[in-house]
Parts: structure tokens; C-alpha cells; sequence
């Protein structure tokens, strides 16, 4: 018989208590986002700044550390689950306290006002506003890493490790690398290809409770259970999760009918993931997703690989336009698909289409790494941003506010977090290439049967909840280490056959 390791039994009631503290906080956090009146915020602010606090005594309590290390002397009593709740403790108490107290609170007072600098230098356009607090962002940013650094590890690897464990400037110069060589010429090849797709019908008096009944509708077939979730309306859509039965999704609504049925489908898949998380690991330490890509590999699956999936709308295209005939009742589902999947390189990051998506996040990386690692002024943002963009993506802005200003992230010093999105993709095109091998994905889709498909992302990575790394994971399923190629075949195959051209 096992024996039950003591360390980690008086260990439990802290984590318990941790735990409570950062559910009340990410409660708050959500009915900030949609519910809570205007003028709630001040006054939410100060409590949830003493849930954190609260969070952060817990967790870094004297008895608590000493708990950890008793744990990792009784290792072998421990079963796997507990020895990763240990690991991912550990982790934490680092993360929080390898920063002097002093320090932390500067760097919080600091971005406590950037989001808000940044805000209104979008707003009038003006970077040189923003420009003195960015590079005290970044310089902060650089402190805090090299207080973590391992011997010979690089800044921006500590950085990207944060957000994608397994991940660092190697890896990712190999994965945008392959992006660049492969995708740019594409797109050049497909921008002069002078195919015209009419996406004009998307655009129109879409109402919204018709949109939010449509909403509603598809959360529930590709997988989204009512009974464990809830759906409301934010700014801008996000997914929020208590534990496996309690998870929340949101949406917005505008004009264009695909933005929110896309959204509503995409914060579905982040919602499948933290639904698929079993009892045995939720309300712990490793009873989430595995990690910000793993994350994203799942929402896109279900927005791009299933949602924008010419067999997808076969069984279902008649529901929308049950709901809109006026404005989809001429429309063939040919037609439909078509308009759903049309390229066009855009400024924008957040309104981008599946093929250029990536390149969005691959420019932030470079000029990240340059920052960081490069020295790159942060005068000098501006100009290169607008030459990556007319480099990769044939366009450039007229301003700063569709430009560098564009994103929230680095207001908030979130270095290194950009290339999870595209991570997330060539994940999710990688399991797509392997359960193709496995299954009758298409004739699935075309059948309306999303269990088989959803079943088998449960079974094989929703369960383990962050017990492995994205990359341990992707190993395990498909046998094969992370491979950039998949998503690259996937696209040009795809929007190839769309477009009626070749790859080179
Ligand atoms: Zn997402």
C-alpha cells in the first residue's frame, strides 16, 4: 500500500484557502466585464486588490514553503497529481516573490495608470505620449526577468516560457521562420491572383437577439453545456472559468452576422476545454488548460478547423437561414463558406482572417525580441512596425492608432505573450492532421456528429489538465514533437483550393 504523505495533507487546507481567494477574485473580475454597474469599479478594485493580497499570503506563508519542500522529500509517497500540484506551487512562490516588494508595487502603480495612457494616445494618436511609460514597461520587464534567469538563459526566454513552457527564441525563430518562408509568397501569390470572394451579404440588419438565438444554437452543437455554463455580453469576448461546472463565455454584437457567431464559436472551444477538466484536478493548481497555446489550439479548433469547415455548415446552414431570411435566404451555403473564409491583409490583428492571422503575431514577436534582446528604441516602434506590415502583409498604416498602438499587451507588460496565438493555430492544425488519420473528420462534420471529434480532444488532452506541457502533450497524441509544417500544409491547402492557386 501507498503511504499517504503527511507534508502534503497539511498542505491542503492552504491550497484550498489560495484557491477560494483567486475563484472570488476571478468572480469579480467577470462581473466587472459584464454585469456590474459603471460606477462599481473603484470600490471592486480595492476588494479585489485584498482578495490578491490575501492570495499572495497564502501562498507564500512560511509554513506553506516549508510544506513544498517537505513534499519533495516524501516524493515517492505522492501520486501524480499531487506531485504536480507540488511543482506548479513551487512555481508560483518563485514567480511571486523572486521580486523585491518595493520593486513589485512600482512596476503595479505604473501599469495601474499605462492601460490608461495607452488608451487615450490611441485615441489622439500620439505615440510620443505613450512613449516615456512603454520604456519604463520594458526596462521593469527586463529587471523582473533577469531576477529569474537561469544561467546563460536569455531575457525574452524567461519571458516566453512564462506564457508557453517549452518554447524559446530558437524554437519560435524556427516556427515564424517557416511562417515567413512559406506563407508571405503565398499570400502575394493569392493577393494577385485577382479572385474576387463577395462577403458584402454578412453585412447587414442582423438583429441582435436573432444573432444571440444563433449564438446560442451553435455553443450547444459543437459542445457548450448550458447546464455547466453561461453566456453573456462583454466589450470584447473572453472566457472565464470558477471550476468544470461553473464556466462563463462572452460575446459582443455589431452589424457583421460572422463576428460574433465566429466569437461565440471560438470562446465555445476555450469553454469545452475547461468543461472537459475532471473532478479529480479541478479547484487545483493543474485544474486548467495547459497553457495559454494549448489554450488557443482548442478555441481556433473549434472556430476554424471545424467552425469555418465547408462540412461543418452542410447539416446546419439552413438554420441560419432560418433565422435570417432576408439576408442569408439567397445566399447558397456555397456561397456562405466562401464569404466566411475570404482573405483580405489587413491592419488589424483582432479582425484578421485565418491565413494572415499569423503574420500578425509574427511581426509582434520580431519587434519584441528586438526590444528585449536587441536594444531597439522605443522611438523607433513606430517606423518598423509600418515597414514589417508593408513587407509581410502588403499594407501599411496611415497612423500610429492602427498601428503600434493597436494592442493592449504591452501597456500591461506582457512580453512574450503574442506568440501563444499563433502557437495555438499550428497546434491545432497539427492534431487536425493526425486525427484526420484516425477518423472520418469531414464525413463527421457532414453528418452533424461533433461528439466523435470533441470526444476525442476530451479523452486526449482535456482531461489531463495542465498535468504535461502543450508539448508533451502534442507528443504524446500525435507521437511526433511540436512541427510547424502541419500549419503551413493546412493553410495553403486550404485557402489553395479556395482561391484556385498553388503553393510554391
Ligand atoms: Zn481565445
Amino acid at each position: 500500500m501507498k503511504k499517504v504523505s503527511n507534508a502534503y495533507e497539511e498542505l491542503k487546507p492552504f491550497l484550498e484557502r489560495a484557491q477560494a481567494f483567486s475563484t472570488a477574485r476571478i468572480l469579480f473580475e467577470w462581473d466587472n466585464e459584464t454585469l456590474a454597474p459603471r460606477a462599481a469599479e473603484p470600490n471592486t478594485t480595492k476588494v479585489v486588490g485584498t482578495l490578491s493580497g490575501e492570495y499572495f499570503s497564502v501562498i507564500t506563508d512560511e509554513k506553506v514553503k516549508e510544506l513544498v519542500r517537505r513534499c519533495r522529500q516524501e516524493k515517492e509517497s505522492l501520486g501524480e497529481v499531487e506531485s504536480a500540484v507540488v511543482r506548479e506551487l513551487a512555481e508560483e512562490i518563485e514567480r511571486l516573490e523572486c521580486i523585491p516588494p518595493e520593486e513589485y508595487r512600482e512596476f503595479a502603480e505604473l501599469t495601474a495608470g499605462s492601460t490608461g495612457i495607452w488608451a487615450r494616445a490611441k485615441e489622439n494618436n500620439d505615440f510620443e505620449s505613450f512613449a516615456p511609460v512603454l520604456k519604463k514597461i520594458v526596462e521593469y520587464s527586463r529587471k523582473f526577468a533577469s531576477y529569474r534567469a537561469k544561467e546563460g538563459q536569455r531575457l525574452y526566454d524567461v519571458m516566453l516560457s512564462d506564457y508557453e513552457k517549452g518554447f524559446d527564441i530558437e524554437t519560435l525563430d524556427r516556427f515564424f521562420g517557416t511562417l515567413k518562408e512559406r506563407l508571405v509568397p503565398f499570400l502575394k501569390k493569392l493577393t494577385e491572383s485577382g479572385v474576387e470572394i463577395d462577403d458584402s451579404f454578412l453585412t447587414g440588419d442582423y438583429k441582435e437577439e436573432d444573432q444571440e438565438a444563433v449564438g446560442r444554437f451553435f455553443a450547444e452543437y459543437v459542445g457548450f453545456d448550458f447546464d455547466r455554463g453561461v453566456m453573456a455580453v462583454s466589450a470584447h469576448p473572453f472566457t472565464t472559468n470558477l471550476h468544470n461546472k461553473d464556466v462563463r463565455i462572452t460575446t459582443s454584437y455589431n452589424n457583421r452576422v460572422d463576428d460574433s457567431l465566429f466569437s461565440v464559436i471560438h470562446e465555445s472551444g476555450h469553454g469545452i476545454y475547461e468543461m472537459g477538466i475532471p473532478d479529480e484536478l479541478t479547484q487545483t493548481l493543474v485544474g486548467q488548460g495547459a497553457s495559454m497555446g494549448m489554450h488557443e489550439s482548442q478555441s481556433r479548433f473549434f472556430e476554424n478547423i471545424i467552425g469555418r469547415n465547408e462540412a461543418f455548415w452542410i447539416p446546419v446552414y439552413d438554420r441560419l437561414q432560418k433565422q435570417f431570411p432576408g439576408e442569408l435566404g439567397d445566399v447558397s451555403a456555397e456561397q456562405f463558406v466562401k464569404a466566411i473564409n475570404k482573405v483580405q491583409p489587413s491592419l488589424i490583428r483582432t479582425q484578421a482572417d485565418e491565413l494572415t492571422y499569423s503574420l500578425h503575431v509574427m511581426i509582434r514577436y520580431e519587434i519584441e525580441k528586438m526590444l528585449i534582446e536587441e536594444g531597439l528604441k522605443v522611438e523607433k516602434l513606430p517606423e518598423i512596425w509600418a515597414d514589417k506590415y508593408e513587407e509581410y502583409l502588403g499594407v501599411r498604416p496611415r497612423n500610429v492608432s492602427e498601428g503600434v498602438l493597436q494592442d493592449i499587451h504591452w501597456s500591461q507588460g506582457s512580453f512574450g505573450y503574442f506568440p501563444s496565438y499563433a502557437l495555438g493555430s499550428a497546434f491545432g492544425a497539427q492534431l487536425y492532421y493526425f486525427m484526420k488519420g484516425k477518423m472520418d473528420f469531414e464525413g463527421l462534420l457532414k453528418k452533424g456528429d461533433i461528439k466523435t471529434i470533441r470526444e476525442f480532444l476530451r479523452e486526449n488532452i482535456h482531461r489531463y489538465g495542465k498535468l504535461e506541457t502543450s508539448r508533451q502533450i502534442l507528443k504524446r497524441v500525435t507521437g511526433e514533437d511540436f512541427d510547424p509544417g502541419y500549419y503551413t500544409d493546412y493553410l495553403t491547402e486550404k485557402y489553395g483550393k479556395l482561391y484556385g492557386i498553388k503553393a510554391e
